[in-house]
């Protein structure tokens, strides 16, 4: 890992925040940190070229936020089921997903993964590389006029947040909080758009790509990763050290 790559240093150590805690929760994004594609951008990418940039160009001037982007881009689109799960079945899933799952399911850490992309996608891939995990996510079904035509909707969209997503990452995360008190939240991610809010959020981020780039910018600490096998890692070492600090 690069020095550019260092997160910052938090005011308070983690474990001992950590042993603090009642109990520990891990979120996880999807595209591009729990899978290694984008499914979403891949696919604008791959089906959708010239109206694709356009309206990219309206994002990035603010005129659509994040979800009414995908709205703009996804409204009367078109792809035979066959054909999307053919490309479904290019995504691979991070070299440490399966592990991440593991240690959770082990330790009795509650894992969810919260996504900005669709719930159709993701049971998909969940029965296609034989996983199983709990979720948030936007909604895709197939029929509108045309019965290959694809229909959204939003999970969980949040105006009292910025990110302007259809599932807003600080919002699922501050109701478990406000569930069950005491609950020391860590959210794992790798974009600017859709992660922000939830690192924001956590009490603990794993950022690679531009949400780490946006957590430097904005000077909050945060755990580097490459992939998910070096967050199993480094929840051991937490756990264990948050568990040497509470029986001390
Ligand atoms: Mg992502
Ligand atoms: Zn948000």
């Amino acid at each position: 890992m690069s020095e550019d790559d260092d997160g910052l240093t938090p005011t308070e150590d983690p474990a001992v925040a950590l042993a603090r805690a009642r109990a520990l929760a891990v979120f996880c994004d999807f595209d591009g940190t729990f899978s290694v594609q984008d499914v979403g951008s891949t696919l604008a990418k791959q089906y959708l070229g010239p109206s694709r940039i356009e309206l990219l160009g309206r994002w990035q001037s603010g005129e659509l936020d994040a979800w009414t982007y995908n709205i703009a881009l996804f409204t009367g689109f078109r792809l035979p089921k066959d054909e999307l799960h053919d490309f479904l079945a290019t995504i691979e899933l991070d070299p440490g997903a399966r592990s991440l799952l593991a240690w959770c399911a082990e330790a009795d850490v509650p894992f969810r993964i919260l996504s900005d992309g669709f719930d159709y996608n993701i049971d998909w891939l969940q029965e296609h590389h034989g996983v199983r995990f709990d979720y948030a996510s936007n909604h895709l079904e197939y029929g509108g006029a045309a019965d290959d035509e694809w229909r959204i909707a939003p999970g969980a969209r949040n105006p009292a947040c910025s990110c302007g997503t259809g599932t807003c990452k600080r919002g699922i995360i501050s109701a478990v909080r406000r569930e069950r008190p005491g609950t020391f939240c860590i959210h794992i991610g790798n974009g600017r758009v859709s992660d922000l809010c939830g690192a924001e959020e956590a009490d603990l981020a794993f950022a690679k790509e531009t949400l780490a780039d946006a957590l430097r910018e904005r000077k909050c600490p945060y755990e580097p990763f490459e992939t998910l096998d070096d967050v199993v890692a480094k929840l051991t070492s937490l756990v264990a050290e948050a568990r040497q600090l509470r029986e001390s």
